[in-house]
């Protein structure tokens, strides 16, 4: 914790150094121009073209200019790590960890910058942006720590003087899509499994967010990640991402986004046979009863509804509270809502940072209205852009807390990924389960509750992925699978030791030592 601190407030210090530029166009001129990693080189794109990453706190400034590659150097990527394939596959697992442990150790040294680059090309408030960082981190230890186990197993045979098991193996090349809001952990949470498990990898970060997975790109090249294990193309999802997802040699796709990409993503891989991870909405809930400690519940709430501005797949979009609390709970969160400070993430006293872009706040605020016109709910606080002063140059929305929402309204059953709430009243248990689950997707819920009885009854009757007890819906931990059910995912899970089973495939082997042919399932077998 006191580590954590401090190595926020170098953040900062990192921060506040950082050249002030005069204006816009001088700014412009010291722009960094990024490029791809493909093959061990850092080249530009074939093309030549480029796209500006910009701060969402203050558009004025231009983080750098990223290749806006072409389906030529997404192929130029995937013949890369297919020919370092072979070498990768046949290095021993527990060597191929020694060099995911050195990656861990890069990322802890530099944890500070990294941070205050996510930040400033992402815009959520720094702790959380350090969070992120961990998470990477987190994940590259647990998962490099694989690298001795990558468990098969033996089994018996049902013949005599034969033998059984099985193992992992590689799957091949795999092609990483990720999106904007968790740029390191997400990306991490793909490239360490498929690494330990001795794939090669091409990965598409989102538009929005390419800097930290560079970073960490830049960082697995310092480890000492052999050229071509790992490729870096940058650029939009219809050229890059879908050039890596129809591409016959890419044999698998892990992807993370909104379920609408998901679905194409799907489609394309079921159309020639490749494996397909998905990872995609959600619409969480957090179910309030009548016995819950209310002031706990608005901390979770409030977390949940409005860490990373709501841009989380976890978010606590929908609060769903009894009726004998209701009006108690929903005049606490406005109050608490209201006084949550807004503004640049990189400024230690914001609470909320800014949406992404432009156009999440176009839907974002399009939501708003449908939900007091619409849907006819009740604007209980926020619900404006604001564009003044500090927030003239940034995608900044006011926290937004409605009440008197009806599990049927649009902003209580689609995702709105922004700092939106809903708050629900039900009768009951049973009713608050049931509104619940009753949306299209099923990735986290929680409920406040001190009756063992109900938190027990909740946890079983959700379906969901993840589920807390008198917690948010957010907070995942690497060592727990992470993923969830009906529209949010297609039945993997990232995380934990079931991560494995997306980036390893099972090979099962026999082994006759009888010296005669042995005929399973036709020979009978004396007793
Ligand atoms: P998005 O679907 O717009 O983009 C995700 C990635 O897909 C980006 O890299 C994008 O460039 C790429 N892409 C776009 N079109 C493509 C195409 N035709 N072919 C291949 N790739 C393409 O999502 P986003 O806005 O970056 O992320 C937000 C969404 O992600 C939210 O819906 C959120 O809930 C979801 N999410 C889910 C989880 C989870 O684990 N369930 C985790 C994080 C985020």
């Amino acid at each position: 914790m006191a580590l954590d601190t401090q190595v926020m407030a170098q953040a900062r210090k990192a921060l506040a150094k950082a050249p002030r530029k005069e204006n816009k166009s001088s700014r412009r001129a010291t722009v960094k121009t990024y490029h791809n990693f493909i093959a061990g080189e850092w080249v530009p794109s074939a093309g030549g073209e480029t796209f500006e990453n910009v701060n969402p706190a203050d558009t004025h400034d231009v983080i750098g200019r990223f290749p806006l590659s072409t389906r030529e150097d997404a192929n130029a990527a995937v013949n890369a790590a297919q020919e370092a394939f072979a070498h990768w596959k046949h290095t021993p697992a527990p060597r191929r960890a020694e060099l995911l442990f050195r990656l861990g150790e890069i990322l802890i040294r530099d944890k500070e910058t990294l941070a205050a680059d996510m930040t400033r090309e992402m815009g959520k408030v720094l702790k959380e942006a350090g969070g992120d960082v961990q998470e990477a981190i987190d994940c590259t230890y647990y998962t490099a720590g694989e690298g001795r186990r990558l468990h098969g197993f033996t089994t018996p045979a049902e013949m005599p003087n034969k033998f059984a098991m099985c193992v992992r193996q590689p799957v091949g090349l795999c092609g990483l899509i990720t999106p904007w809001h968790f740029p390191m952990a997400i990306p991490s949470w793909k490239l360490i499994p498929a690494l330990v498990c001795g794939n090669t990898v091409v990965i598409k970060p989102a538009e929005d967010t390419p800097l930290s997975t560079y970073n960490l790109v830049k960082a697995c090249e310092e480890a000492g990640i052999p050229p071509g294990v790992v490729n870096l193309v940058t650029g939009s999802g219809e050229t890059v991402g879908a050039a890596l997802t129809n591409h016959p040699g890419v044999r698998l796709i892990s992807f993370t986004g909104s379920t609408e990409t998901g679905r194409l993503v799907a489609s394309s891989c079921a159309d020639r046979n490749a494996i397909c991870s998905l990872e995609m909405g959600g619409k969480n809930a957090i179910m309030v009863m009548d016995d819950a400690d209310i002031d706990l519940a608005i901390e979770g709430a409030l977390w949940g509804a409005f860490g990373t501005s709501g841009q989380r797949c976890t978010a606590s979009s929908r609060l769903i509270v009894h009726k004998k609390v209701y009006k108690r709970f929903s005049s606490k969160l406005v109050e608490r809502t209201e006084a949550l400070r807004m503004g640049n993430g990189a400024d230690p006293k914001t609470d909320v940072g800014p949406v992404i872009n432009g156009d999440a706040v176009k839907k974002i605020m399009e939501y708003i209205g449908i939900g007091q016109k619409e849907d006819g709910a009740t604007l209980a606080c926020g619900g404006k852009r604001l564009t003044r002063g500090d927030y003239a140059n940034g995608f900044f929305i006011e926290p937004t807390v409605f009440t008197d929402v009806t599990p049927d309204m649009r902003i209580a059953q689609e995702e709105i990924f922004g700092p939106v709430t809903s708050v629900i009243p039900a009768s009951s248990l049973e009713e608050a389960v049931e509104i619940a689950n009753g949306v299209r997707y099923g990735l986290s819920a929680s409920i406040y509750t001190q009756d063992v009885n109900r938190a027990f009854h909740a946890m079983n009757e959700m379906y969901t992925g993840i589920f807390y007890v008198n917690s948010s819906t957010i907070g995942a931990e690497v060592h727990l699978p992470f993923g969830g059910t009906k529209a949010t995912g297609n039945g993997h899970r990232e995380a934990g030791t079931q991560v494995l089973d997306i980036f390893s495939e099972w090979k099962s082997i026999y082994v006759d030592y009888s010296g005669k042919l042995q005929r399973a399932q036709i020979d009978q077998v004396e007793i």
